[in-house]
């Protein structure tokens, strides 16, 4: 299934390889700030994906409403940061009607970012692009 749209390219990644976290692990710690939304959580795929060296992680919307997180291996900075990142962009993608989809990091995407990273105690680079 291809991504419909592809919602975000969160930034900016050495080659530094890091991984080794389990899945399992990213996927509770998802379910966790995902619960402090009123995303449909059951509904939202976390996954490593191959993504270019300079992605950290990913949020897609298929053509079916199903959303997800792809995550990068290789992601140099914290996964807590890239989560919050992500499902910040799901909430606001959420809100939106199908015209008017788009990526973007302004605006309400750093009102609700913001909201997330302070409660998960993630620095401010968490919402940048
Ligand atoms: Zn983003």
């Amino acid at each position: 299934m291809d991504p419909l749209i592809n919602l975000c390219v969160s930034a900016v990644l050495s080659c530094s390889p890091v991984g080794g976290v389990p899945i399992e692990d990213l996927v509770s710690e998802f379910n966790e700030i995902c619960s402090a939304t009123t995303l449909d959580c059951e509904n939202t795929k976390v996954f490593y994906a191959e993504l270019p060296s300079y992605v950290a992680g990913q949020a897609v919307e298929y053509s079916s409403g199903r959303t997800a997180i792809m995550l990068n291996r290789k992601a140099n900075k914290s996964y807590t940061s890239i989560l919050v990142h992500e499902v910040a962009h799901l909430v606001i993608y959420a809100q939106e009607t199908k015209n008017s989809k788009k990526r973007s990091h302004s605006g309400k995407f750093q009102k609700e970012c913001n909201k997330l990273r302070r409660a998960f105690n993630q620095n401010l680079e968490t919402c940048n692009r």
